[in-house]
């Protein structure tokens, strides 16, 4: 990450962004850069965050430093997300999921007794962190957390189930090299903290009862893990997922909007996960250049091959409709060292035509933002720069209104001031009215 500036770079870089975009929302490029640089936190901002929800690490890490080293950065003690509002942008109110970088020029302060946002020791925005969600306080009968089982995020918006926290691509032929997955497991479990590899059915079903009955914030659920590449417990990959959304459907139809986020599956497969209540497919296609792909996602690249992962998307959309199937694209990741673009309109071009090939076909790719996390193959690294994610936001847009998509479904309100989806800017960029 960029190191700690006193000269004001990230303040100008964001208003140089500000002033050559000025039909992107601020907020847009303010959430893309924090979520580019991450976030340190003060000691007195870690204290007032223990009374908020703190970052269950739901899939991947989505943080900047592994987890033995952030002995003052409490990992236990972030919150999982910030919300600001207000300061020199007057910003509408924009939910951040928090990546914690102890180097950042972004650090959450206390001012005048509240919670702050300072950029380069620039107050920026005033601060919440989430609720801590009313159901929390329930156990599960086998004594497990309901945190653990079910964590929410996007302030509360979605709760994610990752019932599988390993993937059979395994090792450095196999995994992405993005992914810290198995890594992250190694590092919870070496941490003392309970951690389950393959949630119990009864667990989920428990939970999802808890939260039916605690809560009424929650609109969206996401099942998802790691990828099946032969069986488990005697199942393919389509069938193991689709026992999850069948279990809670039968009990809680239409109560929340069901979402599985598995590998691009053949279509018998995918149609299982269809009758079994999903409603939205996210058959990740991670970077959209060949190449990259191959480079990127070997273990995909062997097992299924890019043409076919890419056919597979397509068929899918018979089953599910083709605004129902969204997949999403690392954003950034094609500039990765050593083998990624290292021109920015040279990156934004190849994923552009990726976002023109999908939505042309009315299917609907979204980005989650990289997060270069050290322990992934491709480790610690500075990532694209500002200027690269506010021209992929342009390009999203822009493809988008092409072609007249809908607001993608499961992902709460669009526009400025509304979103919270919080690991990239789209649904803020979307422009309501
Ligand atoms: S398929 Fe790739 S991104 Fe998904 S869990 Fe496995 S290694 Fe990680």
């Amino acid at each position: 990450m960029d190191a700690v500036t006193a000269d004001g770079a990230t303040t100008r870089e964001l208003e140089r962004m500000m002033a050559e975009f000025p039909d992107l929302p601020p907020e847009a490029i303010v959430k893309q850069d924090i979520l580019r640089q991450g976030l340190a936190f003060s000691p007195d901002a870690l204290r007032v965050a223990s009374g908020y929800k703190p970052k269950d690490y739901f899939i991947f890490t989505f943080d900047l430093v592994p987890v033995a080293e952030m002995a003052k950065h409490a990992q236990f003690r972030a919150p999982e997300e910030i919300r600001m509002t207000g300061g020199p942008y007057d910003l509408r109110r924009t939910v951040v999921s928090t990546r914690v970088a102890p180097d950042s020029p972004y650090v959450v302060e206390l001012r005048e007794g509240k919670l702050a946002l300072n950029c380069e020791g620039v107050f920026l925005a005033e601060l919440e962190f989430p609720p801590i969600p009313g159901y929390y306080e329930h156990t599960l009968s086998s004594g497990k957390k309901i945190s653990e089982i079910a964590p929410a995020i996007e302030w509360g918006y979605l709760v994610y189930l990752t019932v599988y926290r390993l993937c059979q691509y395994w090792g450095r032929d196999e995994e992405c090299r993005f992914c810290d997955l198995n890594e992250n497991f190694r590092q919870q479990r070496a941490n003392g903290r309970e951690y389950t590899a393959v949630k119990e059915l009864d667990d989920i079903v428990e939970a999802m009862s808890l939260i039916n009955k605690y809560d009424d914030v929650t609109r969206a659920y996401t099942v998802t893990g790691g990828s099946i590449t032969k069986k488990l417990d005697g199942m393919r990959e389509g069938e193991f997922y689709a026992r999850f959304a069948e279990a809670i459907e039968s009990r809680f139809a239409g109560r929340w909007i069901p979402k599985a986020v598995v590998q691009a599956l053949p279509l018998d497969e995918v149609k299982m996960l269809f009758e079994a209540g999903y409603r939205i497919y996210h058959p990740n296609y991670e970077v959209w250049d060949a190449d990259l792909f191959s480079w990127i996602c070997p273990g995909k690249d062997r097992y299924v091959g890019r043409d076919e992962w890419v056919k597979r998307i397509l068929d899918s959309a018979d089953i599910f409709g083709p605004s129902n199937v969204i997949p999403n694209f690392v954003g950034g990741v094609e500039m990765a060292e050593p083998h990624g673009f290292t021109d920015i309109d040279k990156a934004i071009a190849s994923t552009a035509e990726g976002l023109d090939f999908f939505m042309s076909h009315g299917v609907m790719p979204r980005f989650t933002t990289w997060c270069p996390e050290p322990t992934s193959n491709l480790g610690r690294q500075t990532g694209p720069s500002l200027e690269y994610f506010v021209k992929l936001l342009y390009a999203w847009r822009e493809t988008f209104e092409k072609y007249s998509l809908p607001v993608p479904p499961g992902y709460g309100s669009p526009g400025p001031g509304n979103a919270e989806f919080s690991v990239s800017a789209f649904m803020d960029v979307i422009r309501t009215s």
